[in-house]
Parts: structure tokens; sequence; C-alpha cells
């Protein structure tokens, strides 16, 4: 067997894995890489293998940065199944919809920005943007889709087979293992972490003799769950007492849910008052549906939750929004409430105007209940700034900002070191992506003085036999 190393190399997102055995190629996820515009426009329309030569695909979980790029790889000439859970077909189909539409409509802004330079110069060659893939492409990956559910052995191609587990990160995560010959290869996709809103506890990992494993959180601790509703609660509490809007800039998948959930428990347990809560995003909207859908994956308390009350994600002072006019609308509301909106780090989507409505009354709160990556809005209002660029305009930053990062879905230091301990004896090699480098070097430290095991950091295009 052998693996090259094509995406997450020493980075968080784009994540994907070629592996080679026996005559046979076969991907381990298929990711977006999101990060500056130009840098991420060529990497993604870049795959180093000819994407028809590809057999197959297994997929860890529907992130956009592990499925993101399925439409690119079947517009280049790929045919193969995609071999992942039902949930994650679900939820893929929405995600990479909504993918496509971004991608159209940010070639078509690109364009309507340089029609003015083309008119000047016809045959400019940077003048004519092609979206990096369309709706039909989306659309013509979810035939490729098989569903196969967890523990199940799979043939996937050749001498190839693979099962998927666990990983407790979102809905529908798993991790896979890959057995080619007596080649034992586990990826771990995220590893998610214990007493997440929602979705079960990480399974424990079968054996493997290689192990390539995320790394996103390699030299941090997180602050335990259990403080997250407290938390949640008192800062509604507090925002209710002074007449304000709460604001919360959220990923519309997986993040908005647990949110949702939260929110309906601390309601029925009259922790905080009945103000209206609006989830403001089309794709969250369609996103729950899939959620509603796949009750397997809930854990033993959202089942319960379901038995007692009916839909955990649907209360009487919840409304759902995907019409444009109706989140317009929510701006000149004058009660408190809370509104939901995408996209996560509030740098782009409907969140953005419900922000600029919003930070400059003291009596509204901004929460802030993910990553931020750096230069982002979102991080720019967590530093602290005093003022920010929303929409081309100065706003003066009056509204309190508040950070609920008790949900985070990716395991600490402790909970990977943890996760790898019941199957380290026997791994031959450990290779460390989907993570920046001083989190990778801190990790890597940690395993070869815990297990003694040899610890990579590949780069982009690196190759190694197993
Ligand atoms: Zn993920």
């Amino acid at each position: 067997m052998q693996i090259t190393f094509r995406g997450a190399c020493r980075t968080v997102t784009g994540s994907s894995h070629e592996i080679q055995h026996a005559g046979k190629r076969i991907l381990l996820d298929c990711g977006l890489f999101q990060g500056r515009r130009a840098e991420a426009n060529e990497k993604n329309r870049w795959f180093g293998h000819s994407a028809k030569e590809v057999d197959a695909v297994v997929l860890s979980h529907a992130h956009i940065d592990h499925s993101g790029k399925l439409p690119k790889l079947v517009q280049k000439g790929f045919r193969g199944p995609i071999y992942t859970t039902p949930a994650t077909v679900d939820l893929c189909k929405a995600m990479l919809a909504d993918s496509a539409f971004i991608q159209e409509k940010d070639a078509e802004f690109l364009n309507r920005r340089t029609s003015r330079k083309r008119r000047l110069q016809p045959d400019c060659p940077d003048c004519d943007v092609e979206p990096l893939y369309t709706m039909v492409d989306a659309t013509a990956t979810f035939p490729l889709f098989r569903a196969t559910g967890l523990h199940e052995r799979t043939h996937i191609t050749g001498d190839l087979h693979y099962t998927a587990y666990e990983a407790g990160h979102m809905l529908g995560s798993s991790y896979v293992l890959v057995e080619g010959g007596s080649t034992r290869l586990l990826f771990s996709g995220d590893i998610g972490r214990k007493n997440l809103p929602i979705i079960r506890d990480p399974g424990p990992p079968p054996p493997a003799e290689y192990l390539i494993m995320e790394s996103t959180y390699g030299d941090r601790l997180h602050q335990p769950m259990e403080h997250a509703a407290f938390k949640l609660a008192e800062i509604i509490n507090r925002t209710a007492q002074r007449g304000g809007k709460i604001i919360a800039p959220a990923f519309a998948v997986g993040r908005t849910q647990q949110l949702v959930m939260l929110i309906n428990q601390l309601m029925r347990e009259r922790k905080i008052p009945d103000i209206p809560i609006f989830v403001d995003s089309p794709l969250a909207v369609n996103v729950t549906d899939a959620f509603r859908q796949h009750t397997e994956c809930y854990d033993a308390e959202t089942a319960q939750f379901m038995e007692d009350h009916d839909d955990p994600f649907g209360f009487h002072r919840l409304r759902y929004i995907r019409d444009v006019e109706e989140s317009k609308a929510l701006n000149s509301l004058r009660m408190p409430c809370l509104i939901l909106s995408a996209s996560g780090m509030a740098e782009a989507g409907r969140v953005v105007h419900h922000l600029s409505n919003s930070v400059g009354d003291p009596r509204n709160t901004v929460l802030i209940t993910g990553f931020q990556a750096e230069n982002s809005l979102g991080r720019k209002l967590l530093d602290g700034q005093k003022e920010v660029n929303i929409l081309g305009e100065p706003h003066r930053v009056r509204a309190e900002v508040f950070k609920l990062n008790e949900l985070s879905g990716h395991a600490d230091q402790r909970e990977l070191l943890e996760w790898m301990e019941p199957i380290a004896k026997g791994l031959k090699h450990v290779f460390l992506v989907h993570g920046e480098p001083l989190q990778q070097q801190t990790l890597a430290t940690m395993i070869r003085s815990m297990y003694n095991i040899p610890v990579t950091m590949p780069e982009t295009g690196d190759v190694f036999p197993c």
C-alpha cells in the first residue's frame, strides 16, 4: 500500500489522501481548501492525479473541507462510487448544492467586476472567471454516493475493504479503517468529543498499523462541555434584561442544531425567558431536515428527548427563515430576540447584515460560538476591536461580545491522546494532518514520548509506502 498526501497538510482544510494498492487508487476524503481567494482557487482546481484514474472515494464526514471538492472530481471525469454513512449522504446533498451556488455567485460577482476591463481589452486573460463547479456538477455527484452503515465491512475495489466507525464529531461522522492485503490503515477524519449535544461519543478505534490522524487542537485543552448550557443561559438572560438582541454567527451545519437543541432545553426548564428565536439561513433549514431524518445517529439523551417532547429542532418560540424579505424584516424588530445565522465566522451571508444593524447598540450581544480565523469579522469582534468595517462601512462596536467556546466539535490534545491509546502498541507509524504546524509539533512530541511511535507531519505530495 502507498499513501500520497494531497491536502490538509500542515493546515486545517482541503482534507484528501490518496491510497494506491495492487493497481487500484482510492481517495480518503475530497475536501475544499478554504483560505485566501487566489491560493484557494489554485489549490481547489488541482488534484495531483487524474480524476478518471480514481477508482473510488471513501468519505469521513460531510464538512465542506472534507467533501467540498467532490463535484470538481466529477466534473474532471470521476465516475466511481463514493462510500460514506447514510446521514453524510443526505447532508452532502444539501451542502454540495449550497457550495455550487456559492461558487456560481462568486464567479458571477468577479466577472461583473471585470466587465469594464473586458470591454477595453477584449482578449483580457484573467477577465473570464469560470466557477470552480456548478449545480450541474453537484447534482451529477449525488448518484455516486453509496450509503454504508457503521461497522459494515465493505468491499471497495480490487483487494481493498473499508469499515466506518463512530467519530462523534458531527451527524454521520466516521473514522475509517482501510484494509488492503495484510495492511490496516486507520484514517481518523475529524475526531469528536464526549458529551456533545445530539450525537454519540466517539467510539474506540480498531487495531491498525498505520494511522492518519487529525491534529486541529494538538496543543490545546477545551473547557468542559457541561459549562455550555449554563453560560448560554447567562448571556441570554443578561441581554434580554437589557432589552437587547443576541446575534449568533453560527455554522449552518452542526453548530446551529446544537444551539437550537440547547435553547429548546433551557426554555423548557424555564431557565431563559420566552423570547423569539430565529434560525436565519436557508442551508441551516435544509440541513436541519437531514438532522431530523437521521435519528439513528442520536445519543441516548436526544433519543429520550424526542420520545418525551417530539421534535428537538422545533419548539413554539423558534422560527426557521428561508425568505430574504423575512430575513430583512428581522432588522426592524424592537424586542429581545435571538438570531442564529450563517456564516460562522461572520465573513459572508445574512449574519453580516444583522451585525451591521446591531453592533452599535450597547443593549445587544454578539455571541461567538466557534473557531474564528485570523482577519475574519468574527475574530476582529472577539479581539475587542472598537471599530470594524462591515459591508464597506465603519461601525463603532458598542454591543457586548460573548464567547461560548465549549461546543468545539474537535477533540483537544488530551482527548486525541486518549483516543489513540488503545491501539498505540500496534501502531508502526502515525501521520499527523489537519492541523497548523505548531499544533502538530506539540502533539507529535507527546505521541513520541508517551507511546514511542514514529510520527511524520507530511507536506502536500509526500509519498509513504506502508
Ligand atoms: Zn469536520
